[in-house]
């Protein structure tokens, strides 16, 4: 029988440990990931006949490489490419918390969002509509109450049916601006055609790392494929000095403004409400 591998992924303080906890109960064990001190959890959940194996992420508010968490995180959602991910999100701190989905989609990995601490979120005066937000996203969003285990089931029955579908999705594409996007797309072109780093990384993903000079990729892809680790470093480098020259910043700054335009674009037209208590609390 097989088992389908699930990943659950959140900030620090989304609630995660929590639902985890909650979902696979006493069926877990802790350890460590090779050579290194980041926690391991792994967890059982058995639904319908069909067994699934949840892995706790490290808690992160990015998948950048400039902590050991994230580069655990992302790695394993390269190298065992799990079927779905619980992305659990802290309701009360929406828009910062999107950050991390988004960064989950731009991998190509379908997400199911655990809209977590909505009681908190009510508290405040903040209301969020999860319906509108699944539409716009494109993926399932369900309420939940870690604490209380509620919304677990709705979860859990939302995950199955889309492994079962095997939802596999192209990356989420963002527009970053016109600095970027053109070099981008040249650069996926270029890895795409030349097969560098493809069986772990989607091609746009690993073109977006070289404009972010994240080390570690730029380690994996010297190692790959020199030639055209040097040919994409070389467009790279380019782009970095335009846009250090034209507006005094770094191409990480500016796709990070794009992602973040793109969740401020998703929020938008009611999807979060907030009562006037909310404006004066906060
Ligand atoms: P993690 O860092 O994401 O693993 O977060 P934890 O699971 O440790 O949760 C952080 C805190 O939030 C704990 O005190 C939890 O009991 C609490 N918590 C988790 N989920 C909820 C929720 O849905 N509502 C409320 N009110 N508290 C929650």
């Amino acid at each position: 029988r097989s088992e389908i591998l699930i990943a659950l992924a959140g900030n620090p303080n989304s609630g995660k440990s929590t639902l985890f906890n909650a979902i696979t109960g006493a069926r877990q064990h802790v350890g460590n990931y090779p050579g290194i001190t980041v926690e391991k959890k792994e967890g059982f959940y058995d639904f319908n006949g069909r067994s699934l194996r949840l892995v706790d992420l490290p808690g992160t508010y990015s998948l950048t490489a400039y902590s050991l968490e994230e580069r655990v995180a992302r790695e394993l959602l390269a190298n065992e490419r799990p079927a779905a991910v619980i992305n659990v999100v802290d309701a009360s701190n929406l828009e910062r918390n999107l950050y991390l989905t988004v960064q989950i989609l731009e991998m190509g990995i379908p997400v199911i969002v655990a809209l977590n601490m909505v009681d908190v979120a009510k508290g405040r005066g903040i209301e969020i509509d999860a319906q509108l937000l699944a539409e716009r996203l494109g993926f399932p969003v369900v309420p939940t109450v870690a604490r209380r285990g509620e919304g677990k089931t709705e979860l859990m029955e939302k995950v199955l049916a889309f492994a079962d579908e095997n939802q596999r999705r192209e990356p989420l594409r963002l527009y970053y601006g016109p600095d970027i996007d053109p070099v981008l797309d040249d650069m996926e072109r270029e890895i795409a055609a030349s097969g560098f780093l493809t069986e772990v990384y989607p091609p746009r993903w690993t073109a977006l790392k070289y404009l972010e000079a994240d080390e570690q990729i730029l380690d994996a892809g010297n190692a790959a494929d020199p030639e055209v680790s040097r040919r994409l470093l070389e467009k790279a480098h380019r782009v970095t000095e335009h846009i250090k020259a034209t507006l005094d910043s770094y191409p990480e700054a500016i796709i990070a403004d794009h992602r973040y335009g793109f969740i401020t674009a998703l929020l938008k037209g009611g999807v979060v409400r907030k009562s006037p208590r909310a404006d004066r609390l906060y």
